[in-house]
């Protein structure tokens, strides 16, 4: 059993914290904002009642939560053996983050980035301890899914590497392991892939749902683009593009003014309840159009 800090506690960081929860790990999770914490943890309860309905494992949500600390305080991650790091996807905010937190926690604490883009060693050069600090791409919904990509850093050690594995295999994850890259190997494809779907929306060659049922129906894929969009988040696609366009200094990253505009009007996807579409209390989907 390991303890272990999660910091963000948005989407990822509740899923995070919820899968180390249930696979009996004690986890600190910390945010800097009171709702997101209030939010994650009653995402977490709902998802564990929910688990044997949706085809899941019985989970006992009262001895899940029960392992779970939040706050908003950093000082929570004091003891944490391993800090998984899952705030938004933005350099300012991540830089800040690791020089106010590396002081803090245990200086024998292995980092882990859970980034969708940003690469591995450019954020452990934040720390004192860029051979303790592992990449893991983790994919959403978090609980649900079986594989992650583990990527170390220019100076990772192969402990720091071997820890974080075994973390891994704990939560009951493959880890794909692959080079430090910008986008790694899954973003560096799916975030061009929505990038282009949310062109075609934008340029009105078809609508959200026209262009996710081409994926569906054609290829036999179980979620179009846009949905997928809609899942990850529509900010946290615009933030990765930028991510890509920024480091590869190529014009195959722009990201599409639609994302800008949708971003803009908070239009985020599942998590705000409107993006691609629209999401009722009961998960119902309709289309929406920006
Ligand atoms: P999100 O927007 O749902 O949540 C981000 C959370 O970070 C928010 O609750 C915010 O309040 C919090 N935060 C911001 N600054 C903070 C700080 N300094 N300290 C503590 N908390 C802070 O985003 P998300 O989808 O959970 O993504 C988190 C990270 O995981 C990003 O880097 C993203 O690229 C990556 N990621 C996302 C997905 C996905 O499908 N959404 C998949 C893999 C990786």
């Amino acid at each position: 059993m390991t303890h272990v800090g999660v910091v963000g506690a948005g989407v990822m960081g509740a899923g995070v914290a919820q899968n180390l929860a249930h696979s009996g790990h004690t986890v600190a999770l910390v945010d800097t904002s009171p709702d997101a914490v209030k939010q994650a943890l009653s995402t977490v309860e709902t998802n564990c009642r929910m688990s044997r309905l949706l085809g899941g494992p019985e989970i006992d949500a009262d001895e899940v939560l029960k392992r779970i600390e939040a706050g908003t305080e950093l000082s929570l991650l004091t003891d944490a053996e391993i800090v998984i790091e899952n705030i938004t996807e933005n350099w300012e905010l991540k830089r800040s983050l690791y020089q106010e937190m590396d002081p803090l926690v245990r200086p024998d604490a292995v980092f882990v980035a859970n980034t969708s883009a940003i690469p591995i060693t450019r954020l452990a050069s934040l720390t004192g301890r860029p051979r303790q600090f592992v990449g893991v791409h983790f994919m959403n919904p978090v609980p649900m899914k079986p594989a992650v990509e583990l990527i170390p850093g220019h100076h990772t050690s192969p402990e720091a590497l071997e820890a974080v594995r075994e973390l891994l295999t704990s939560m009951g994850k493959k880890a794909i392991p692959v080079n430090d890259a910008c986008g790694f190997v899954s973003n560096r494809v799916l975030m061009l892939t929505v990038n282009e779907a949310a062109c075609l929306v934008y340029e009105n060659v078809a609508t959200a749902e026209t262009v996710d049922e081409v994926f569906r129906s054609c290829f036999g894929h179980p979620m179009g683009p846009l949905e997928t969009a809609d899942l990850i988040g529509v900010d946290t696609i615009l933030y990765s593009i930028e991510v890509l366009y920024e480091h590869f200094a190529d014009s195959k990253y722009r990201p599409c003014p639609l994302l800008k505009k949708m971003t803009d009007a908070g239009l985020h996807g599942r998590k705000s309840g409107e993006g691609f579409y629209t999401y009722g209390p009961t998960g119902a989907t309709t289309p929406a159009r920006p």
